[in-house]
């Protein structure tokens, strides 16, 4: 039996909290999604547009593209922050978020197979409790299996364009032990902190690792990617089982 580390509701280390996808949320959109990781929860839109940038066609790129917007709600957090628009300028947490989202999707996706066509997503929090970024992944890649799913269902492309679901989980050492999918306290006195954004077959995305005022050996780094691996198991199940509900089927390519 894994110990205990006092945390919320006597969670476990290698625990996800409790895992929610509310699909459809925004009914304009082409694909959407309110996920929740325990309390943090983002609402992830997909919507496909029938052009490319413009440095697509400029530098002779074909296929398509995938973009994401990542921000936070003012009221996700105590106390209110302040919209980009209000402040004039974006957050430049938000922008790296943003990159993320979107190296991670554009992953999952045969951008040949999406001909000429962008998909635009967008992430907002609603309410933020830790592990904002990775729940945003999570839920995006279900918004845009669903809008994907759109363009099959209306016969502009044959066949679903998404190669692997993605999943993303953070994981970090608090208090000297490996935990997953770290709660806003946790976070705040993590020692290590690393987001995992992997496909389902398990190969690597993205891997943010960083010491916060510390160090971390090889056993630490195992033992929070054991963690995190269970971790995306778990949520590409959840995915799944979502995707399934709406006779979705992503054929895992080799
Ligand atoms: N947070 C906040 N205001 C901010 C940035 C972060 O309240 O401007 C909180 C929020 O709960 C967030 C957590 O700090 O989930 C951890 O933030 P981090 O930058 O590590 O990103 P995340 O874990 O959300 O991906």
């Amino acid at each position: 039996m894994i110990p205990l580390l006092s945390r919320f509701q006597n969670r476990l280390r290698n625990a996800l909290r409790k895992i929610t996808f509310q699909v459809d949320i925004a009914p304009r959109a082409m694909g959407s999604v309110l996920i929740s990781f325990g309390n943090t929860q983002v609402i992830c839109a997909a919507n496909i547009e029938n052009s490319v940038p413009r440095w697509m066609k400029e530098q002779g790129v074909t296929g398509g593209w995938l973009t994401a917007e990542y921000s936070m709600l003012p009221y996700s957090t105590v106390p209110r922050k302040n919209r980009d628009s209000a402040r004039g300028k974006v957050d430049g947490r938000s922008i790296e978020i943003q990159r993320l989202i979107g190296r991670s999707l554009r992953a999952a996706i045969d951008l040949e197979m999406l001909g000429s066509r962008t998909i635009v997503v967008d992430c907002d929090v609603l309410q933020a409790d830790g592990g904002t970024r990775t729940a945003a992944i999570t839920g995006a890649s279900v918004a845009m299996a669903l809008a994907c799913e759109h363009l099959v269902r209306r016969h502009e492309i044959s066949i679903h364009p998404m190669q692997k679901l993605v999943a993303a989980v953070s994981v970090g050492i608090v208090h000297s032990q490996a935990v997953l999918d770290l709660d806003y306290l946790e976070d705040r006195d993590a020692q290590v902190d690393l987001n995992l954004v992997m496909n389902e077959s398990l190969e690597f995305i993205e891997l943010q690792a960083s010491g916060e005022e510390n160090v971390f050996n090889n056993d630490q780094l195992a033992s929070m990617l054991a963690y995190g691996r269970e971790g995306i198991s778990q949520l590409v199940e959840y995915q799944r089982s979502v995707l399934r509900e709406h006779n979705i089927f992503i054929k895992k390519s080799s």
